[in-house]
């Protein structure tokens, strides 16, 4: 028995998949018209140069529950689901990729999973229907991001997640940020599940993603990686390699001082230049750090008088 929720929103990134759409709306409408609960299917034309966006029009004129927005260029997965978000009216929000490879069957899975006191569920594609050399990296990454966020889930990249609406206006996406939804979200105290769910083959289209991805994914992570551990002490990060780098330097320097005193000449040893560089650098991260933390002092005082 499902809990139904009053209103839910299902937010779809689209690029280039002008044959899925037609039978991706369909069956999201059949499943819930099951469910019977009111509901909106936001698709958000992420710049596609097929015929998605006539398609979207389309479809939109016959079914008043559809909204939709298209952006003239392709901004990338994360600005659609950020956008959906914003446009998102539902108690509960569900975000999924429009190639028919998350199934629309499996809805309820996510709503019962979120009703058991989640904030977010992620789908976790047990049975994932990709070409190894997709999978394998993928479970490398899954890997890493859960030892290091501390948050062990399987399956970081599933486009099939449920939100509570409050959790989805606490979180900003931008670049390819939205693999990093759970961490970021798990970061903030949000109660953070997973759940089984199928998965299919993609029929029409093809993947957006190559290789490339896990490169751009390890910068994200390092972005990711600095907000969860210092976004609100940046000092911490800044001024303990300020500190190692001005002590080293100071060191060197007063070495060359006291043997300078001793009459021996230092202008010409590498020793000097390294000693001067490892001070100011130090000093320059030491005031990269204040200024962060300046940063942040101004915004919360200003967050905190709105
Ligand atoms: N997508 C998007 N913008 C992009 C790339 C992808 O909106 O720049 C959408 C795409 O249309 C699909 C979802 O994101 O709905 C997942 O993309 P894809 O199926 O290519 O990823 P994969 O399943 O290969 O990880
Ligand atoms: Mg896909």
């Amino acid at each position: 028995m499902i809990k139904k929720p009053h209103f839910i929103s299902i937010v779809i990134p689209v690029y280039n998949e002008e044959h899925n759409l037609p039978l991706l709306v369909e069956k999201i409408q059949n499943i819930l018209h099951k469910i019977q609960t009111k509901y909106e299917i936001i698709l958000i034309n992420d710049g596609s140069t097929d015929n998605s966006k006539n398609e979207i029009i389309k479809l939109a004129d016959n079914n008043k529950q559809i909204k939709h927005m298209h952006f003239n260029k392709n901004f990338g997965k994360a600005v659609a689901l950020n956008k959906g978000f914003q446009i998102a009216m539902g108690e509960l929000i569900i975000t999924m990729d429009a190639d028919l490879q998350d199934k629309p069957e499996e809805i309820p899975v996510l709503i019962n999973k979120i009703n058991e006191g989640y904030d977010l569920v992620s789908g976790w594609k047990i049975n994932r229907k990709d070409k190894l050399e997709k999978k394998l990296p993928s479970k490398i990454f899954n890997y890493v991001i859960g030892t290091v966020t501390g948050l062990k889930i399987h399956d970081y990249n599933c486009g099939f997640k449920i939100y509570r609406k409050e959790l989805t206006e606490n979180i900003n996406l931008y670049g390819e940020m939205h693999r990093y939804i759970p961490a970021l979200a798990y970061w903030k105290g949000y109660r953070v599940g997973e759940v089984p769910v199928k998965h299919n083959y993609r029929k029409y289209g093809k993947s957006k993603y190559g290789m490339e991805r896990y490169m751009h994914g390890l910068f994200d992570f390092m972005t990711v990686y600095f907000l969860i551990k210092y976004m609100s002490k940046p000092m911490h990060f800044f001024g303990k390699i300020g500190l190692f780098c001005s002590i080293s330097g100071f060191l060197i320097l007063s070495y060359l001082t006291i043997i300078w005193f001793f009459g021996e000449r230092i202008g010409n040893r590498p020793l000097l230049s390294l000693g001067i560089l490892l001070f100011i650098l130090g000093i320059q991260f030491i005031s990269t750090g204040l200024i962060s933390e300046l940063i942040i002092y101004l915004y919360e005082k200003k967050s905190n008088f709105k």
